[in-house]
């Protein structure tokens, strides 16, 4: 259920509003949007009577939410969330990039691939320092030292920092270098890690099971939602299906539906996508004319010495040339890139 109220309810009558859902024992979420409040309900096992709300004093209305995933969903907020990273507006007219190495190796690699990626007008530096690998053999990762070079890189590149947190362990950690907080495709459904990110405010980069539906997505994204955190962006970066010529099959179809059934922005992967170098450009030109509010690209310096997804990894000039062929499909959509850091 959803209660919309008046666009000049005073401050007395929203607090007894939400008192009045509590005493229900349920839990009211204020969900702001332009010129008026609504409250969001959540933690009810069946349909609320409206009646409980309809004559408090600053009610205009009470609409029900047929959707399991409520504070997420376009039925509740109609306008776009915009996720504010550190400054960077994700989520608006302006399409933001994501770039860096699938993991941080070394100072001299991930320092020289964000002045690279800088340079050529990304906003948010990505890099693993904590890596989920199928093997246990593969590099796991710099951890606390891969943190600490990425916040090196971020105060000489002006780069915001987006890494992966792998386990509720390490999360305090992570939180206290990122900008925002990635959960892979391998945590989507770790609900218990989910409820922790959903207990901070800091944004949180929600990546697609490789096996998960659509609304399997928003279900993970209302967990963190539900704990208070609604500055969530979700992440289409392919899904299993038959194919092998491929590393997984970037499902275009999500943008729509994820556009069109949640107020959340939408970033690509098409790294991890299609999992192959020539692919990249062809998949990002496609996410943005698709409807993506941006993307998230592995650049390695050396791809062919990557510790990690070498082979789906751009090289400098590659990425140079996907940022020039991307903001020519942006401008055709009647959006613009937003501009990088100012170098310093
Ligand atoms: C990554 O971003 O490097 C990564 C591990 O991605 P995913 O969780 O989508 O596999
Ligand atoms: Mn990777």
């Amino acid at each position: 259920m959803l209660i919309v109220l008046q666009q000049d309810v005073s401050k007395e009558a929203q607090e007894r509003v939400l008192a009045r859902v509590r005493e229900l024992g349920f839990t009211p979420h204020a969900i702001e949007g332009a010129g008026r409040t609504a409250i969001g309900i959540t933690g009810n096992k069946g349909a609320i009577d409206p009646g409980n709300f309809r004559l408090l004093e600053g009610v205009s209305d009470c609409i029900p939410v047929t959707v399991p995933y409520k504070l997420v969903s376009r039925e509740v907020r109609h306008q776009d969330t915009i996720v504010n990273v550190a400054g960077v507006a994700v989520g608006g007219r302006e399409l933001i990039v994501m770039a860096g190495p699938c993991a941080v190796e070394s100072e001299q690699q991930i320092l020289s691939c964000a002045r690279g990626v800088a340079a050529s007008g990304a906003n948010i530096l990505r890099g693993g320092a904590y890596k989920p690998r199928t093997s246990p053999y593969d590099f796991q990762g710099m951890k606390e030292k891969g943190l600490e070079l990425l916040s090196l890189a971020r105060a000489e590149t002006g780069l915001k920092v987006v890494t992966e947190v792998k386990d509720t362990e390490t999360l305090p950690a992570v939180a206290a270098s990122a900008d925002l907080i990635q959960i892979g495709a391998r945590n989507m459904q770790n609900f218990s890690l989910l409820e922790a990110v959903g207990d901070l405010r800091q944004p949180v980069l929600l990546k697609r099971g490789m096996s998960a539906t659509i609304k399997e997505l928003l279900m993970a994204a209302e967990y963190i939602a539900s704990r208070g955190n609604q500055q969530i962006i979700l992440c289409e970066r392919g899904i299993r299906t038959f194919e092998t010529m491929t590393r997984n099959t970037l499902d275009l179809n999500a943008i729509p539906m994820l556009k069109s059934h949640s107020h959340l922005p939408v970033v690509v992967d098409p790294s991890h996508g299609i999992g192959i170098r020539s692919g990249v450009l062809p998949m990002a030109r496609a996410a943005i004319a698709a409807g993506a509010d941006g993307l998230i690209i592995e650049v390695h310096p050396d791809p062919d010495r990557a510790l990690s997804d070498g082979m789906q990894s751009l090289t400098l000039p590659m990425f140079h040339e996907l940022m020039r062929e991307v903001s020519r499909i942006a401008e055709a959509m009647g959006r613009s890139m937003l501009p990088g850091p100012v170098p310093r």
